[in-house]
C-alpha cells in the first residue's frame, strides 16, 4: 500500500498569510518566522491585528475562498488520488485552509486549529501535536504503508526525510542548497513522475 503526504501553501495553494496580507492590504500580516522566529509571539501578532481590523472568522473565510488553489492544482491531485492514497500534512488551520479543500473536492488534511468567540472573532489557536509533519508518515510506516512526501519548505524537511522518499516542490534556493539529498521539481507534472519513480524505487 502507498501514500502520498503532500504539503499544502506553497504546493497546492498559496501561502495563506502572505495572500491575506495582499488580498486584504494588511501589510502587518505580512510578518513571518523569519521576521518573528517565536511563532507563538507572531500568531498572538497576528491575531491581534486581525481582531483591531474587526476580521472574524467568516470574513477571514471569504477572502480565502477568493484565493483558489494554484492552477492545475486540482486535476493534479485529482490524477494522483486515483493512483495513490493521498493525505495533506499542513502547519495551517483547518478553519483557513476548509474554504480552499472544498475547490479542491475534500482531500483529507491534518493540520492545526484555531479558536473562535461566539462573535467569530480568533481569540486563540491550538498546535495539534510538536513535528506533526514528520510524526504522520512515521505512524504511516508503522502502518505498513510505502510513504513518499512532497513540501516546498523548511517545515517539510523533517517529513521528507522520514519518509521512504521525499521530493521538494518549487523550493527557495537555500532550502535547494542545504537539501541536496531532495529531488527537485517545479510544475506538477515534473512531481508527478518523481512520485512514481520513488514509489517504483522502493518497491524494487
Ligand atoms: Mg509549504
Amino acid at each position: 500500500m502507498q501514500i502520498v503526504c503532500l504539503d499544502l501553501e506553497g504546493v497546492l495553494v498559496p501561502e495563506i498569510w502572505i495572500e491575506f496580507a495582499e488580498r486584504t492590504g494588511i501589510p502587518e500580516l505580512r510578518r513571518t518566522t523569519r521576521d518573528e522566529p517565536n511563532y507563538d509571539t507572531l500568531m498572538k501578532y497576528r491575531l491581534n491585528i486581525l481582531a483591531e481590523r474587526k476580521l472574524g472568522l467568516p470574513d477571514i473565510q471569504d477572502v480565502i475562498a477568493g484565493m483558489g488553489p494554484m492552477p492545475g492544482a486540482r486535476d493534479f491531485l485529482d490524477d494522483l488520488r486515483a493512483s495513490y492514497q493521498v493525505v495533506i500534512l499542513s502547519d495551517t488551520f483547518q478553519e483557513f485552509a476548509k474554504p480552499l479543500m472544498k475547490q479542491l473536492c475534500w482531500p483529507t488534511l491534518l493540520c492545526h486549529s484555531l479558536v473562535a468567540n461566539a462573535e467569530g472573532m480568533l481569540v486563540d489557536y491550538r498546535l495539534r501535536m510538536p513535528d506533526q509533519k514528520r510524526e504522520a508518515v512515521k505512524r504511516f510506516k508503522e502502518l505498513n504503508l510505502k510513504v513518499v512526501a512532497a513540501g516546498d519548505s523548511y517545515n517539510d524537511t523533517a517529513m521528507l526525510g522520514e519518509a521512504h522518499g521525499g521530493i521538494l516542490f518549487h523550493p527557495p534556493e537555500n532550502v535547494i542548497r542545504e537539501f541536496p539529498q531532495f529531488p527537485v521539481t517545479r510544475t506538477y507534472p515534473e512531481l508527478r513522475r518523481e512520485i512514481d519513480q520513488a514509489f517504483a524505487r522502493v518497491a524494487g
